[in-house]
């Protein structure tokens, strides 16, 4: 018998971290119920951010060498944590893109959380494999892309852009024969594309031509096209992609996607779609006929997580020919043509999602929003969103009703940008700071064209009308 001890724990040492016991099923229950009564609060608290000195000094440090014991690490969160965090779930949270993602939604997430599958790979993670690409499948529909589309769910619209556009520049070296090898890509996008396409152009290095829109900040196909003739013969040929987006961040506008896709269908270009917030309109009927031509798209993203009611991170990117996607994607094949061609000519129906965009390991991160889908079922998601669409309409009346406020820009799908007539930019940013101080609303000034103005994203169902006029005369003064 040896003398040295066991290093293996046993019961009686108080281990519990890989072993359930009293304190971890303590600690199950009392998540359980924070998690329940997350959800359920209607609404919940706005919240606020705190400084970097302020949280300093209220948590202090949080890691020890022996532990804070599970009470007190969960208290620190629910305590003092999470209320320095803003609610993007919260009715009147109108800056940015917020949240607000399903209760089935978010209790599956728990789910997806306890299981902890492996969803790189069919293999290892076939079940949910096969029910996330359901929830493609529903997208891919609504879209109008053919039966050969495919997908995967990402982090992000900016990890989604990413993807497609070196889907893309595969592609299009692929067509060059070699020509392309060392030819720098370019990118058309107009200059209302989101941030990300201009990082993923960084990423890819590749030459980003900003195309300008028209009046109605709309990117069409004519300045597409005229941007492009512009172009030397040399410069036509390296451009790998065409980017349209359907529902702009900033203001809510859906390109000309029909003749862009026309556009680039004729020049043997890729058109991705970047659909991150708009695109999950199309399951509204009152708006569907805005997105006319989003069926020409080669590759196409929404995010979940914006306004199809799911929790974060969660972006689904679709390809029109997923073998394309893989082709890209596929680690083992990127060095050797044979594998590629290999990849392209016969993709298994159960691929593996790892291969279709920039990253390997993944967590199922499209089960809650299958889950929720699966639940509500698609007339639910139709229903929530025409609602949306009403609050918004509804309150761009008050904004058209009231003498105080006027629109800088016509709304679009559920934005609205609002300008308060006499205001300067400092009593934007008051009225602002006393609406997040108060726990009424984060609202942030923006600018347009230079100009101090107030840009309202509507995501949520539960934001009620009476909320918006009691915002908007909450601004007379
Ligand atoms: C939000 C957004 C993105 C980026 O998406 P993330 O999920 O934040 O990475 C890209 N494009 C558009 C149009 C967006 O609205």
């Amino acid at each position: 018998m040896s003398s040295t001890p066991s290093p293996y724990p046993d019961e009686s040492d108080g281990y519990w971290m890989h072993y359930h016991d009293e304190n971890s099923q303590k600690l199950a229950d009392a998540i359980i119920k924070y998690a329940v009564e997350r959800v359920r609060m209607d609404p919940p608290p706005l919240d606020a951010p705190k400084s970097l000195s302020e949280l300093q000094h209220e948590v202090g440090n949080t890691i020890t060498a022996e532990g804070l014991g599970a009470a007190k690490a969960l208290s620190i969160f629910t305590e003092q944590l999470a209320p320095s965090c803003i609610s993007v779930d919260h009715p009147l949270f109108l800056s940015f893109v917020p949240g607000a993602p399903t209760e089935s939604s978010v209790l599956f997430d728990l789910v997806v959380a306890a299981s902890n599958v492996y969803a790189g790979s069919w293999l290892e993670g076939a079940g949910a494999v096969y029910a996330e690409n359901q929830a493609l499948a529903w997208l891919a529909d609504l879209a109008g892309l053919p039966s050969s589309a495919g997908g995967v769910f990402v982090s992000g619209g900016t990890a989604g852009n990413l993807s497609a556009l070196i889907a893309a520049r595969w592609q299009w070296r692929q067509r060059g024969r070699g020509a392309h090898a060392r030819v720098r890509p370019i990118i058309l996008a107009s200059g209302g594309a989101h941030s990300s396409v201009a990082l993923a152009a960084n990423a890819m290095d590749a030459d980003l031509v900003a195309v300008p829109t028209d009046y109605a900040n709309r990117l069409m196909a004519s300045d597409v096209r005229a941007s492009y003739d512009a172009m030397s013969a040399e410069d036509r040929v390296r451009v790998c992609a065409v980017v349209a987006t359907a529902g702009t961040t900033n203001l809510g506008v859906i390109d000309d996607l029909a003749g862009i896709g026309a556009f680039a269908r004729e020049k043997n270009v890729w058109f991705h779609v970047d659909g991150a917030y708009g695109a999950a309109a199309l399951c509204a009927r009152s708006v569907r006929h805005e997105f006319a031509g989003i069926e020409l798209a080669d590759s196409f993203i929404v995010d979940p997580h914006k306004w199809l009611f799911g929790p974060y991170d969660c972006c689904a990117l679709l390809y029109r020919d997923v073998r394309i996607g893989k082709a890209a994607h596929t680690q083992k094949a990127e060095y050797l043509d044979v594998l590629i061609q290999d990849a392209t000519a016969q993709l298994d129906e159960a691929y593996n999602p790892a291969d279709l965009a920039h990253h390997l390991t993944r967590r199922a991160r499209g089960l809650p929003f299958w889950f929720s889908l699966a639940t509500h079922g698609t007339e639910a998601y139709e229903e929530a969103m025409e609602i949306t669409l009403q609050v918004t309409r509804d309150a761009a009346d008050m904004v058209r009703a009231s003498e105080h406020l006027e629109f800088v820009v016509p709304p679009s799908l559920s934005i609205l940008v609002v300008r308060r007539k006499g205001w300067s930019p400092d009593d934007y940013k008051r009225w602002s700071d006393r609406m997040l101080h108060d726990g009424i609303a984060f609202v942030m000034p923006t600018t347009h064209q230079g100009e101090t103005v107030l840009r309202m994203c509507l995501v949520n169902p539960r934001t009620d009308p009476a909320q918006m006029q009691m915002l908007f005369d909450s601004m007379r003064s």
